[in-house]
Formats: structure tokens, sequence, C-alpha cells
């Protein structure tokens, strides 16, 4: 058996299997052999006297409580075949079965030989009824029962009883060659079929295995496309936005609208189909920080207020229940997933006012539950389109992308984005009369009471001021758009393609800002600012800003952490950098302030 396991593998998984499932079906059926052995005690009593049949009562009880014993040990390590343990015990224990025939066999009744030929019979058919899958095994375990017909047969040697005992043997054998063959036919068909299925499960494992690889490589192609096409974009608006500044005849200046529409639009589908393949992939990141719920409120509802103003709606924010003042979550995602409700609600309401409610539940000592209700008077939605409504690329009316663009995604994304904070959005609409959308998301309470405002230092703005900027950007166009705004906002711009170019003229010509890119070639932004910082130059101590073309706070922090005082997202919202202009004649302390508000505002 060890021997064959080693020539042939796939024999001996196939024994180990087939002594797996025997060692099961013994295990599974344990009580069975107490309940024999019970019967077979009977049948002895009926030609044995009293105290015998209970002497082997008694001993084949306790063999077989060995033999189920070890058959447990056995069953753990029965992967590597029989082994010699559980032949060699089993043997042993059947030795035991195998006395009560003889018991009979040599007793004065007259019923003797009879019960005892009946037991012997019935001793093989049990030894090869549980081992019929390994008929070796069976033979070596009934070798007793094969014994004690030896010693029946030599008692007889001699008379004529002896033929019509050795005349049983055939018909027993065929029996139980009937039993093995019929076994051995009927495993090896379901061998077969269990081998087809294992073909068949392999075959479509590979089938999903392929799919899930097509499919993340669509995710990583689009997540790589939507990345890079962004560059480019930020060209297209930052130069849409520089020729809105110039001198422009009405005609020009509507085409240049419908430039920076189209490139708004394009930049949010961009947007929106890099934060779905970083969901699909779970790659999106959200942090915990501690938040300050009214300035939370103010980052939810503040661009919408204007919205709703310029399209004559109504705009109302409440806030109810236990709202604590400062909670730990992730800011920039809450926001976002709340903007993506109110740009809704703000877009397809025509008439009447868009309501914002904030919700606040105590859940624990130090936990509270969020409702944010965003309610609108707008167009609703029907019963049979709530249903589609959170399924990527549904646009509940075709019609509504040609009035307000838009890509089906913002609902998906926004719910998923809940989910994966431990929250969920959910929908009443009526047809006619508005929607309300609820978020509700938990979150750990930091502190429940108002804190007390720490004194606000202000800081007189210099406006007005000419400055020098050192702009530090690989990409021709976007280093020519910066250099361009400087130079139209009365500012004086230098220029370096590189991180390196940029720390060599910063050792020695001062600036009042520096303006730098993070991913360039030759030396990073990170490099050159930690140079720039750590070096004796003369702008150790000039504000830098970096440009950053990820909305990731990771990024945002790895540039603060090399030393600079801000970031800019790309594109760049020259409203925000005109903002910064203002604070930097205050030098790094004052930009510093104003960058972390940004964050605030960006997040
Ligand atoms: P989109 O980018 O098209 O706005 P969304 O997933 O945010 O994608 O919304 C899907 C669709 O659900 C919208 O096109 C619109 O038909 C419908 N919808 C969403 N919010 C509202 C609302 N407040 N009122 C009416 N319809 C809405």
């Amino acid at each position: 058996m060890v021997e064959a396991d080693s020539i042939d593998g796939i024999a001996g998984d196939q024994k180990a299997s087939d002594a797996a499932q025997a060692l099961k079906a013994i295990l599974q059926t344990q009580y069975l052999r107490y309940l024999i052995i019970a019967s077979w005690a009977i049948g002895l009593l009926g030609v044995v006297g009293g105290v015998e049949a209970l002497v082997w009562f008694v001993g084949t009880l306790a063999a077989g409580a060995l033999r189920g014993a070890v058959e447990r040990r056995v069953s753990r390590r029965v992967d590597k075949g029989w082994g010699l343990v559980f032949p060699a015990v089993a043997t042993i224990t059947t030795t035991a079965w195998a006395v009560a025939p003889l018991l009979a066999w040599f007793s004065d009744n007259p019923f003797a030989s009879t019960t005892a030929v009946a037991l012997l019979i019935g001793g093989y058919v049990l030894v090869f009824a549980q081992l019929r899958s390994s008929p070796r095994q069976a033979l070596v375990i009934s070798s007793p029962y094969s014994a004690a017909a030896l010693i029946m047969l030599g008692s007889l040697w001699g008379t004529p009883q002896f033929w019509s005992l050795l005349a049983l043997v055939p018909f027993t054998a065929a029996g139980l060659f009937v039993l093995v063959m019929m076994t051995m036919l009927r495993e090896g068909r379901i061998r077969v079929f269990q081998e087809h299925q294992a073909h068949l499960i392999e075959e479509l494992e590979t089938a999903r295995d392929k799919a899930a690889a097509a499919n993340e490589a669509k995710s990583s192609f689009l997540g790589v496309i939507s990345h890079e096409l962004r560059t480019p974009m930020n060209g297209v608006l930052g130069a849409a936005q520089l020729l809105g500044a110039t001198r422009l005849e009405g005609t020009q200046r509507e085409y240049l609208s419908i430039i920076r529409n189209s490139g708004d639009n394009l930049l949010s589908l961009l947007n929106d189909i890099l934060d779905m393949t970083k969901i699909e992939a779970g790659k999106m990141t959200f942090e915990t920080v501690d938040v300050s719920v009214d300035d939370l409120s103010k980052r939810i509802t503040g661009p919408f207020e204007a919205q709703a103003a310029a399209k004559g709606l109504g705009f109302e924010q409440i806030t109810e229940g236990d709202i604590p003042s400062v909670v730990r979550g992730d800011p920039l995602r809450v926001c976002q997933v709340l903007h993506n409700l109110l740009s809704n609600a703000v877009k397809f309401t025509d008439q009447g006012a868009v309501t914002f409610r904030t919700r606040g539940t105590r859940i624990a000592a130090n936990r509270v539950r969020f409702d944010f209700l965003v309610t609108d008077t707008g167009s609703g939605i029907s019963r049979a389109d709530l249903e589609l409504l959170f399924q990527p690329f549904t646009q509940v009316d075709a019609s509504s992308t040609r009035r307000f663009g838009g890509t089906g995604l913002g609902l998906t994304i926004a719910r998923r984005m809940s989910n994966i904070m431990g929250g969920d959005i959910s929908v009443s609409s009526e047809v006619g009369r508005g929607s309300t959308f609820t978020m509700t998301v938990e979150a750990e309470v930091v502190e429940w009471a108002k804190p007390v405002p720490i004194e606000t230092r202000v800081v007189e703005r210099v406006e007005g001021q000419a400055l020098s900027v050192l702009v530090v950007e690989d990409h021709p166009v976007n280093r020519m758009i910066l250099e361009a705004w400087m130079g139209s906002a009365g500012h004086a711009a230098s220029t370096a393609e590189n991180g390196q170019i940029a720390v060599e003229i910063a050792q020695h010509q001062p600036f009042d800002l520096i303006i730098m890119d993070v991913n360039m070639p030759v030396m990073d932004g990170l490099t050159a600012t930690r140079m720039i910082r750590g070096g004796q130059g003369v702008n150790r101590e000039t504000p830098v800003v970096v440009l950053s073309a990820s909305a990731r706070s990771e990024d945002h922090q790895a540039g603060l952490d090399a030393g600079a005082d801000a970031y800019l997202n790309k594109p760049i919202d020259f409203a925000a950098l005109a903002e910064l202009m203002t604070h930097v004649p205050g030098g790094r302390e004052q930009v510093r302030q104003l960058g972390l508000a940004h964050e605030a505002v960006a997040a």
C-alpha cells in the first residue's frame, strides 16, 4: 500500500480518498457496532451458557471501544492512506468477534454448528460491507474469521461433515465477491462523474479568473486613462480661463463658454470614472480626522446657497436633535456624497426650495447617528425609476442628460461611499412634488459640548502688491498658463521646469512665493521643497505651495510634511490662487492658515 502510493501518486490519492470515505462511514455508523455485538451475544446465549456469552459480550464491547478510539485518531490523518495502525487494531478486535462462532461451535447445543456458521458468515459480510471499496483490507481484517473457519474445519477432519462445511466456502466467497464487485462498479461510475465534475469546475474557475482579470484590466485602463486625461484638460480649462480674462467679442465669449462648460463636464465625468474604478478596485481611501460639525455643515452647503439663489430657489438649512461639536470621520467623503445629493436637488428643481436638514441622534456616550436629509420641490422620481436610481449610468429621464449633463454615476458612487463608511442612502419621492434623499451615517463623537472659540488673530491682508513668484512645473502648457496668469495679475513670475533647476534658482534669487508641482522629472517637487527648506539659500522661509494632481489627503499631507505651507489642486482654481496671492505678503504663517482653510473647503 505504501509502495503503491509512492509508485503511483494518482492511485495513491484515490486509495487515500477511499480510505477516508470508508472510515468516515464507519465512524458515522459506530452505534451499529454495539447493536451487532448485542445481537451476537443474544445469538450466543441461545447455544452457550449465560456466563460465556456475557464474558464474550463484555470483552468484545471493550475491543469495540478501543477500535472506535483508534478509528477516530486515524481518521484525522487518513489522507495518507490506511497506514498500518488501523488494519492492525481492526484485526485484533475482529479476533474478539471471531471467538463467538468458535464458542458456539464447541458447545454441546444441537443448534451449535448452525449458529456458529451463521455467525461466521455474518462476520465476513460485516467486514466486507464496511470495507467493500478496499477488498485487500477486508481480507486482512477478516483473517481471524478465516482462522476460526480453519479451526472448525480442522475439528471435522476425517468426518463427512468436513466436506459439508467446506462446501459452504464457495457460496460465501461468491456472495462477498458480488458485494465487492457491485460496489466497485458503482464507485467507478461515481469516480468518472466526479472527474468530469472536477474538470468542469476547473474550466469554470479558469473562465471566472479570466473574466475577473479582464474586468480588472478594464478598471485599471479606465483609471489610468481618466487620470492621464486630467492633465491635458487642465491645460484646456486653464487656457480657457485665461482667455476669458482678455477682451473678447460676444460670439467669441459664447464659444468660450461652450469650451468651459464642456471641459467642466468632461472633468467631472473623469473624476466620477476615477472614483468608480477606485471603489471597484477597493482602493478608495477614507481617512478619519477630527472635524467640527459647524465647519462641516458650512462645507456641505457652502456652494449651493448661491447656486439655488441663481436659479431663483430658496435654500433652507435646519439642524435638529443631538448635535455634537466635534466628531471623527472623513469630511472629504461626507461632503462628496452630500454635494452630489444637493447638486441633484438644485439641478432637478425649477421652482420652490431646497432644504438641507441635519438630524443628530445620540446612540451611545460617544457615538452619534447623523441623518442628512436633502429635500427638494422638484420634478420627483416615479416608483419604477426609484429602483434604477442607484445603478451606474442610469438617468431616470434621458432628456435630463441633454438638459443638465451628468453621467448617472453620481448616486451610485454616493451610495457605495456611504456603504463603505458604514452608512447608506435612502430616497422617497413623489412625481411633481419633489424628493428627499437621506444619507445616514454614524460617527464617533470627540466632543459633545461646543468648544469656546479660540481667539482668532486678524492679520491684515496686503492687497494689490506685486509679488515675485517662482513657478516650478514640468508641463509646458501649465507653466505657460501660470506665468501668463501671474503676468495678468501684476506679479512677476520666473519659471523652472524641474525641482533641481528650482533649487538652483532659489539658492540666490529671493522670491515671495514658490509654486511647486509634485511629479516632475530629474527632481520631484517634494525633494526640491525639502532642499530649499533645509539649505542655506535665500528662500528658506519663502512660502511654498504644492500643486497636487490628486485630491487625496495623503498627497496633500506629504507636501506639507516636506515643508510646503499649502497646496492647490489641479486643475488650478484661479480664484483660489488669487486669494492665496493676497495672503503671500503675510509670510508662511498666513499662507499656512489659508492652506488649512482651503483644505477644509476643498475637502
Ligand atoms: P447624474 O450625474 O446624471 O446626476 P446621478 O446618479 O446623480 O447622476 O442621478 C441619476 C438620475 O437620478 C438623474 O439623472 C436624475 O434623473 C435622477 N435624480 C437624481 N436626483 C434627483 C432629484 N433630486 N430629483 C429628481 N431626479 C433626480
